[in-house]
């Protein structure tokens, strides 16, 4: 495991944030998240586009090129020697004596390379209880920026009535989870909320899509109520961290345990990150 930051790789546990670092005092920045598979980083063309995205929105110049930052996570990935890894990049907009308006700093980027975060293999199987709570968030959630408190709040809510996940619904629909995509199927048609300025339009999200087209699964990019989601047939989470991942428990009503559809769509994701060439 190790870090990147100020164009070192260095040990992730040394100190190197200054304290007028932006991204530390005001969250003032983006990042990504990309999942290595068997020494490939899955996706990484689209990961690489969102952050461009998420930069481009908060008016941050990346620091380094797209090349360049190929290439740094490559030698992470060389230096750490794993195979399967957790790669996290953030990018702020850098280091300048605390003030609200934009410092003409360069950018600075971060990285970490770590063992990857394992979800139980009970939670694919059994499923995952969820809790829908409000959406306190700002009006563009598609931009994958640092500011994640509303999310954290939700998650942390959500676990201390013993569930996994917190499904967000504003104005009487839901959006997506604090860390994760919603999807559910109802008479063999998936429904998913709309890549709208209020979700972050995950990649597995669009990945998993496209293992629906494929295997020509009728799809819905609609609005769905917290109704329609706990009367669905099957209902199933998707992020970078934990692929695709089956809710078994919407507050308190218990969702059927016969999961066609989702086993079908997890069996195609998992082709896909086992690495076929044509979906890298
Ligand atoms: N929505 C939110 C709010 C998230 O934090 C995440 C995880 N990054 C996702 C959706 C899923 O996105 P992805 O599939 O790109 O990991």
């Amino acid at each position: 495991e190790l870090a990147y930051y100020a164009g070192e790789f260095r040990d992730i546990n040394e100190a190197v944030i200054p304290i007028d670092e932006r991204g530390h005092q005001f969250g003032d920045g983006v990042y990504e998240f990309i999942r290595v598979y068997k020494g490939v980083p899955f996706s990484i063309e689209r990961h690489l586009d969102r952050l461009e995205r998420s930069a481009k929105a908060i008016f941050i110049e990346l620091p380094v090129s797209r090349q360049e930052l190929k290439d740094i996570i490559h030698q992470a990935m060389e230096k750490s020697t794993l195979k399967d890894a957790d790669i996290y990049i953030q990018v702020t907009r850098g280091i300048a004596p605390r003030n609200h308006l934009f410092p003409d700093v360069p950018a600075q980027l971060a990285l970490t390379i770590r063992h990857p975060r394992q979800t139980p293999e009970e939670a694919y199987e059994k499923g995952i209880f969820t809790l829908l709570l409000e959406d306190e968030r700002w009006a563009n959630c598609y931009i994958k920026s640092l500011n994640l408190l509303p999310n954290l709040l939700a998650k942390q809510a959500a676990a201390s009535k013993g569930c996994k996940e917190a499904i967000l619904v504003k104005d009487g629909y839901i959006t997506e989870g604090s860390s994760s995509n919603v999807f559910a199927i109802k008479d063999n048609v998936l429904f998913t909320t709309p890549a709208t300025r209020k979700i972050l339009s995950g990649i597995t999200r669009a990945n998993v899509l496209e293992c629906a087209q494929e295997q020509a699964i009728q799809i819905r990019e609609q609005n769905m109520t917290p109704s329609f989601l706990k009367d669905a047939d099957e209902v199933f989470i998707t992020s970078t961290s934990v692929g695709l991942l089956p809710v078994s428990k919407i507050d308190e009503v218990e969702l059927p345990t016969f999961r066609p559809v989702t086993v079908a769509l997890k069996h195609a994701y998992s082709l896909r990150t086992a690495g076929t060439k044509a979906y890298q």
